[in-house]
């Protein structure tokens, strides 16, 4: 049973992402192919391109434009995983080079990861087998602040208190 996040962040982003359009879904390689060239039409063919990405509550990927919220890009509802995806766009194929679970509105763990595999494989898109960056996420309990943990060192950015080890969202 994989876990179901939902949204952590800044109630204004929230409140700024109703209405938005939702990420597109993503069925099948020519339809994500179409939403690149529609999204980028003037792009070089070599170019690597960075999205928003969600996996929906039905286990689908949604992807987004890179600078929109995780939120807008899941229209609000709960996900599997999120975070940063890049794709190899050089052929006619999109290939996933990258993909981070970096999503500071949902704040989803590592082990997320087999709903991304999951949902790459039903498209199905080839991709590197894990998150290429692993980004650990902990909410500070006695300021609230939602921190990224970095090289292991669990302390709050905003008032130096030791971080749960445990992911706490
Ligand atoms: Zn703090």
């Amino acid at each position: 049973m994989m876990k179901l996040y939902r949204y952590v962040g800044p109630e204004e982003i929230r409140q700024r992402a109703v209405g938005r359009t939702p990420g597109f879904r993503v069925e099948s390689v020519p339809a994500l192919a179409q939403w690149f060239r529609a999204l980028l039409p003037e792009s070089k063919e070599e170019d690597v391109i960075g999205v928003t990405f969600v996996v929906d509550e039905e286990g689908w990927l949604r992807v987004a434009d890179r600078r929109s919220e995780h939120v807008a890009c899941a229209e609000g509802r709960l996900v599997f995983s999120a975070g940063e995806m890049f794709f190899d766009c050089s052929e006619s194929a999109p290939r996933v080079v990258e993909v981070s679970n970096h999503s500071t509105g949902f704040c989803p763990e590592p082990e997320s990861w087999p709903a991304v595999a999951a949902a790459l494989d039903r498209i199905p898109l080839d991709h590197p087998g894990r998150f290429t960056r692993e980004v650990v996420f902990r909410r500070c309990l006695k300021c609230g602040q939602r921190n990224l943990v970095k090289d292991k060192w669990f302390v709050c950015g905003m008032c130096q208190a030791e971080l749960p080890k445990i992911w706490n969202f």
